[in-house]
């Protein structure tokens, strides 16, 4: 059993009015919101930080499954009751702390807002708090952690937020948020940048919808989803004593980003290659670009980036393809229930060597294939397969028939020329010749059965020269 999350965002428009956006001030009421925010929560942390005693309390708890009572630190929903009780003035309570009145420092602010800043507060307070007794008990002089920032981004509970998704045409579809306008807080209209996929994603069974939160940067707002689903998995330990396993091995590349096996009563049953489309080709060209400039430029300047469209492209396709090549193995994965899916551990490698551009793309790609691993792992775990990593010693040198050292080789103009960097895989003992990715990846396998771990066998002992003599 387990747990994996996944984020699904909404794209408010805030293009201009003709083109479909919202109307002139609508951002403004954003900024201003989250500034407000910002500072309901300064207000809060200050607060709990003057009342740390409170913060740590230790209460009594009577557990519902088995009736015990147990010693506790005070619960976040408790703590905000008493929060509230202290700073707010309501009918029943008209004299909160004079200090604290938080409703004379902030009127009208809606109290789903007020509470979401308290949540969010009492978790960085007590981190804090936390930290900073470790930080006493460690009696080190340096590295005192520093008070947290109080900005964050807003979360949306139940109340600052609907969504109007049932209009007949989705595109005409807008989100209702509650911002504060200048003068006072109100519901406003945002029209959202429809999407087809968001809808599916969170109709989507098995996935629990959390508060959102609103993400404001200069260019774009956006809310993001946040989804959770409990995943049932086996365990690999369980899964290796099953004799009808299938394991998918996935060795990863540059030009085949990826090449997947599957396998299962030690037969290849399927193969997929996963090319990248010319990318790392494309990518170079770009990354020449970049290196000649940057040559031109001589020495760069401390603290300011160059290229930087460039370099975003660049990024943007990399994890596009990334995802991609993510999704294709684990459509391969959905087709065998139960299965494992194995990876190499992948190596740390330096580029060396050849020009900067080179360098820069071997990089480039080396980061490529992590970012692959990455979003499969958790794009496989979310369809409940496990995945192992397995020790990459030898995969792409040894024949994966019968084990012995093998030449790499290719063809040019009909001869055979081996050499390092050949695309194919030759075997001077059994004579089997194969792609070398394909190679790598069946390899990949044996690594997993051959990584169990094995019972130790006692090592008898050699005797003696002076207990022979002793027998004799
Ligand atoms: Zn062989």
């Amino acid at each position: 059993m387990g747990q994996t999350a996944r984020t699904t965002k909404l794209l408010l428009d805030l293009s201009t009015r003709d083109q479909g956006g919202t109307n002139p001030g609508k951002r403004e009421h954003l900024t201003e919101t989250v500034s407000i925010l910002n500072a309901a929560r300064r207000f809060y942390l200050d607060f709990f930080l003057v009342h740390p005693e409170k913060l740590m309390e230790r209460v009594e708890v009577i557990s519902k499954k088995t009736g015990e009572v147990r010693e506790q630190v005070i619960s976040a929903d408790n703590l905000l009751t008493w929060a509230e009780f202290q700073t707010v003035e309501t009918p029943d309570h008209p004299t909160p702390l004079p200090e604290w009145n938080f409703s004379r420092a902030f009127p009208g602010l809606p109290n789903r807002y007020r509470r979401s800043v308290i949540k969010d507060v009492i978790g960085k307070a007590r981190g804090y708090l936390t930290s900073v007794r470790k930080w006493h008990a460690s009696g080190k002089k340096q590295g005192k952690p520093g008070i947290p920032t109080a900005s964050n981004h807003p979360t949306l509970y139940a109340g600052t937020f609907s969504l109007e998704l049932d209009e007949l045409d989705v595109r005409k579809s807008f989100i209702r948020l509650k911002v504060y306008t200048g003068t006072g807080w109100m519901w406003v209209h945002y029209p959202i940048c429809y999407n087809r996929y968001f809808e599916r994603r969170r109709a989507e069974s098995g996935w629990e919808t959390a508060s959102p939160t609103l993400i404001l940067s200069k260019q774009s707002a956006v809310i993001h989803f946040l989804q959770t689903k409990t995943i049932k998995a086996r365990k690999i330990v369980e899964s290796k004593r099953d004799p009808d396993l299938v394991t998918v091995a996935v060795d990863l590349n540059v030009k085949h980003l990826a090449v997947i096996t599957v396998r299962q009563h030690g037969m290849i049953k399927a193969t997929q290659f996963v090319s990248d489309h010319g990318l790392d080709q494309h990518r170079y060209q770009h990354l020449k670009r970049v290196a000649k400039k940057q040559w031109q430029a001589g020495k760069a300047v401390k603290g300011e980036h160059s290229n930087q469209q460039l370099w975003a492209h660049v990024r943007r396709q990399n994890l596009d393809c990334a995802h991609k090549t993510a999704r294709a193995i684990v459509e391969v994965c959905e087709k065998y229930p139960e299965c494992v899916l194995v990876f190499e551990r992948l190596r740390k490698i330096n580029a060396k060597g050849a020009s900067r551009s080179r360098r820069l793309n071997r990089k480039q790609a080396n980061q490529l294939k992590g970012k692959i691993n990455q979003l499969a792992k958790e794009k496989a775990y979310a369809i409940g397969v496990v995945s192992v990593e397995v020790n990459p010693h030898g995969t792409s040198q040894y024949c994966s028939r019968c084990g012995c050292l093998g030449v790499r080789f290719t063809y040019r103009a009909g001869q055979r020329i081996t050499g390092r960097g050949g695309k194919l895989f030759a075997c001077p003992a059994c004579h089997y010749e194969c792609h070398a990715d394909f190679n790598a990846s069946v390899n990949v396998h044996h690594s997993f059965f051959r990584g169990a771990p094995r019972k130790r066998q006692r090592r008898v002992r050699k005797p003696r020269l002076s207990e022979y003599l002793v027998c004799t």
